[in-house]
C-alpha cells in the first residue's frame, strides 16, 4: 500500500504514519413487516412505484445494501467514531450525513 490521502480532509498519510481504515456495511434491516400507510393506500402505492420507477437502479440498491471503505488519518477516525456512536454532539462542526 502506497501513499494515500485521508478520504475526509485530505491530509496526506505517507507510508508508516498512523492511518485507520473505515469499512462500514450499511444494510436495510428488513424485519418482514411493511408499514401500511393508513388512508390513501392506492396513492401510495402509485406514489411508492412511481418513485422507483424514476430512479436509479444503483441508487436503490445501495439503499439497501451499501459497503464503504474509507482511509482516515487520527483526526478524522476520532471524529467519525464520535459522530458515528453520537457521542460529543454538542460539538456541531458542521459534517453532514445524510
Ligand atoms: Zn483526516
Amino acid at each position: 500500500m502506497g501513499d494515500q490521502n485521508c478520504c475526509k480532509c485530505g491530509r496526506y498519510l505517507p507510508s508508516g504514519n498512523l492511518r485507520y481504515v473505515v469499512h462500514i456495511r450499511v444494510f436495510a434491516d428488513f424485519d418482514g413487516v411493511l408499514s401500511i400507510p393508513e388512508g390513501d393506500i392506492e396513492g401510495e402505492l402509485e406514489r411508492i412505484l412511481q418513485e422507483v420507477e424514476f430512479r436509479d437502479p444503483k441508487d436503490l440498491e445501495r439503499e439497501v445494501y451499501e459497503e464503504i471503505g474509507l482511509l482516515l488519518c487520527k483526526l478524522c477516525r476520532d471524529r467519525f467514531v464520535r459522530e458515528a456512536t453520537g457521542e460529543g454532539e454538542s460539538e456541531g462542526n458542521g459534517m453532514m450525513i445524510h
